[in-house]
């Protein structure tokens, strides 16, 4: 699972500053030193590391902490603080459309998960009341809109496909139209993705965007790809102007580095997290939570 070696890390670290009863400022230098490397290991942006660690040492040893009854508990508090700051602090919720439908735009590479994300947000979404429509708008491969058929049938959500003549913005346009004769009341647009960016892509997506100025724009990416999917996630949101991230495969990425990273180097919450790959495993991402699993 997600952050389990940095979370083993940490936690000896942090065990050994507890048994020292009070504490130096060496002491606390050294615990950091720890931390650095093993926010390193897990593969987190060492720009974000240094940033990080130089906000906690300041902290610590700024606060007069140091001569409380408890430092090693504050310095852990602390620690525990900034890496929710990290991960966006508050956990963040999707914009809903002052009227509806909301229209919810996935983009994101090959693989990354995006179609499987798209029908288990629509099933995570249903279960909060709304009533989605998924739309296929990938159009260049075939078996993408038969997949989110297949996973539309077995979750009971309609999907909507006009086949791959149409241009992405026309289906995309055609599905609004769709989900407001009959009462859909939420639109969840499936877009293409490529082995790597590339122009053709993003101006298909821009297009798509222009057409439908979606509530939310989402970007797919997959955990274990680490800071490939920061990188990722930096050049969409540059073109694109994302509202958040969807990390996909938490489940099989032990590190978590690039889920600690993204917020920090693109400005974009990660919203969701798929931790699975069937349709029900995605939750809501709760930087506090993930902070208390990383430090135990
Ligand atoms: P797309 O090309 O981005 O549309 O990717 P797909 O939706 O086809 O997903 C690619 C693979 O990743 C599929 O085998 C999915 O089952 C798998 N997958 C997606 N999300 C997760 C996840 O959160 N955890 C795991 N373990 N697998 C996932």
């Amino acid at each position: 699972m997600v952050f389990s070696s940095l979370a083993e890390r940490l936690q000896e670290t942090f065990k050994k500053l507890r048994n020292k009863g009070s504490l130096k400022e060496a002491d606390v230098s050294e615990a950091l030193r720890e931390v650095r490397v093993a926010l390193l290991e897990a593969d987190v942006n060492f720009k974000v590391v240094k940033d990080f660690v130089n906000k906690v040492k300041e902290k610590a040893i700024g606060q007069d902490i140091l001569s409380s009854l408890t430092p090693a508990q504050q310095v852990i508090k602390i620690v525990h603080q900034e890496l929710m700051d990290l991960m966006g602090g508050e956990y963040s919720k999707i914009n809903l459309a002052p009227k509806p439908p909301t229209v919810i735009m996935m983009v994101g590479l090959h693989g990354a998960g995006k179609t499987t994300t798209s029908a288990k947000l629509a099933n995570f979404l249903r279960k909060q009341g709304r009533r989605p429509l998924l739309v296929a708008g990938d159009i260049h491969r075939p078996a993408a809109i038969k997949q989110l058929q297949v996973l539309g049938e077995q979750l009971d959500i309609p999907v909507f496909t006009m086949g791959d003549k149409q241009a992405p913005a026309v289906i995309a346009r055609a599905a609004i139209e769709n989900a407001s004769n009959s009462g859909r009341d939420l639109v969840i647009i499936d877009t293409a993705g490529r082995l790597h960016i590339d122009e053709e892509l993003m101006d298909e997506l821009e297009a798509v965007k222009s057409e439908v100025k979606p509530n939310e724009i989402l970007l797919v990416v997959d955990a274990m790809t680490g800071q490939d999917a920061v990188n990722v996630a930096e050049v969409f949101n540059r073109r694109m102007q994302l509202n958040g991230v969807i990390m996909t495969k938490l489940d099989g990425d032990t590190r978590g580095g690039a889920a600690l990273s993204v917020k920090a180097v693109t400005g974009c919450p990660i919203k969701f997290a798929g931790i699975g790959e069937k349709l029900d495993a995605l939750e809501t991402f709760h930087p506090d939570r993930m902070a208390d699993r990383i430090l135990g």
